[in-house]
């Protein structure tokens, strides 16, 4: 790492990851609503989590989740912090480490505690400077005058 500006975005490393899946570069380029979501749900992103990203509410905490992990993804760092409840909202976030891959998500189980309160744990793996890592949380979510937001989680040591 040598400073800024030399800090590849996660957007661009997806799509060279996007590239690679559907070399060669012949190709006529596909428009990233095309493309598969990174969520991992079988559907192509801008009719799944595009559509939150856009501004619609997404409609439970599970497809809320699964939206920050595609905005993870696509270093979408406004959608990541507009999620955010306030309550525990960080000022800013960083973008992702050069060269970091997000390799897949694990929806591992979920609980709806009421109507507006739910937790999601899940398996996130990604890859960086050549080693593999497995962020497992267990996230708490608030839905908050119609719209779900991510509150925070506990991480399950490895
Ligand atoms: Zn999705």
């Amino acid at each position: 790492m040598n400073g800024s500006g030399k800090t590849q975005s996660l957007a661009a490393a997806s799509r060279d990851r996007a590239r690679g899946m559907l070399a060669p570069a012949m190709k006529p380029s596909i428009a990233p609503e095309d493309l598969p979501c990174p969520c991992g749900l079988p559907a192509r992103y801008g009719r799944c989590c595009g559509r939150w990203h856009a501004g619609e509410p997404a409609p439970s905490a599970e497809l809320l989740m699964r939206s920050r992990y595609s905005a993870f993804v696509l270093d979408r760092l406004d959608y990541l912090l507009a999620s955010w409840h306030p309550s525990t909202r960080p000022p800013r976030l960083e973008p992702n480490e050069a060269g970091l891959r997000w390799l897949g998500l694990e929806l591992r189980a979920q609980r709806q505690i009421d109507a507006d309160h739910a937790e999601v744990e899940f398996v996130a793996r990604s890859k960086w400077g050549g080693r593999a890592h497995r962020l497992h949380e267990r996230s708490r979510f608030v839905r908050d005058q119609g719209r779900w937001y991510y509150v925070d989680g506990d991480v399950a040591q490895p």
